[in-house]
């Protein structure tokens, strides 16, 4: 007999082709015994990924796609299935194999046990590669430094939401989606897996370095203004070192006889001055950029096509 309940699992996919018939063979072994439904997000993909999920979907009519108008990016993707999903459960996961799918049936445990939130943790692992390990770390150590809510290193969006919770979800309708530091945020009893990425099953990362660094931005500006506050500070410390130099200056014009036209430290402190100037100039637009798109209110995604 299956269970009452129904588990929706939600699965971004960018061009993965390759992957898509193999994440549906282990998944179905281990999802088989609840009802479910395969919610697949193309996400503007140029290959044959859409061509893959519809001829999964002829199979089963437990497979649904949602195909975007274009490439609207990973959290878009997200949302376009969080808005659509119907379980009383939501989990979404990569296409590229590295959220093992055994995990499934455990974030199910604990959910049954009370839990609203099932998150999980990436254990640093060497086949990630240094450069990963090593941003993602950087990464996390800045944004809790900056921002209020607590994000851990290695957190995944690879995570189990009860309906309730998806239901507030829903109504954040933010331009610069970023899940990692929502789902703390939202609150509800939360509680953490651990696991271990093993490397993509096929295909290359369409995290960019470029892609990355602008998700990382997006994550930091979207969750804390300190860095607007940081042209304070930095403007205080700054005339209280000016103010030192000034007492210096009087005394060395005062009581000697040195006062020579100081062409060094004027250049110094125009430079120096400049460059702080431009810094926080840079800082004040970036949340004022994002501001002007907010304000636009344009759908985070465009529905194509899809079968439900
Ligand atoms: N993805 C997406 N749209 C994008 C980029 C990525 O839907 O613009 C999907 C991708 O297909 C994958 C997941 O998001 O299922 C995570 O991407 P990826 O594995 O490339 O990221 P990484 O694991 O390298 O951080
Ligand atoms: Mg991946």
């Amino acid at each position: 007999m299956k269970n009452s309940f129904k588990v929706s699992i939600i699965i971004p996919c960018y061009n993965e082709e390759s992957n898509i018939n193999q994440l549906y063979k282990s998944l179905s072994e281990h999802i088989n015994d609840f009802s479910y439904e395969l919610l697949f997000i193309d996400d503007g993909s140029t290959d044959k990924t859409l061509d893959n999920i519809k001829a999964i979907a002829s199979t089963n009519k437990q497979v649904k796609y949602i195909s975007l108008s274009r490439n609207f990016g990973h959290q878009n993707a997200l949302k376009a299935g969080y808005d659509s999903a119907k379980g009383d459960c939501v989990i979404c996961m990569d296409a590229d194999l590295q959220h093992p799918p055994e995990l499934i049936l455990e974030m199910i445990n604990l959910w049954q046990k009370g839990y609203k939130i099932v998150t999980t943790k990436r254990n640093q692992d060497k086949s990630l590669g240094l450069f990963k390990r090593i941003t993602s770390r950087v990464f996390y150590k800045i944004i809790n430094f900056l921002s209020e809510v607590k994000i851990e290193n290695g957190t995944a969006d690879f995570r189990l939401l009860d309906k309730q919770v998806v239901q507030e979800l829903k109504k954040i309708n933010e331009k610069f989606l970023f899940y990692r530091g929502l789902i703390p945020w939202l609150g509800f009893s939360q509680i953490q897996l651990e696991y271990i990425a093993p490397p993509r099953f096929s295909g290359k990362t369409k995290y960019s370095f470029s892609k990355m660094l602008h998700f990382a931005s997006d994550g930091i500006t979207s969750f804390s203004v300190k860095p607007l506050k940081v042209s304070i500070y930095l403007g205080f410390l700054i005339a209280f070192v000016a103010f030192l130099y000034i007492l210096y200056a009087i005394y060395i014009s005062v009581f000697t006889d040195n006062a020579v036209a100081g062409w060094t430290s004027t250049i110094i402190s125009v430079l120096f001055i400049g460059g702080i100037q431009l810094i926080m100039i840079g800082i004040v637009g970036n949340y004022l950029g994002k501001l002007f798109m907010e304000n636009k209110k344009r759908p985070n995604y465009i529905i194509k096509d899809k079968n439900d």
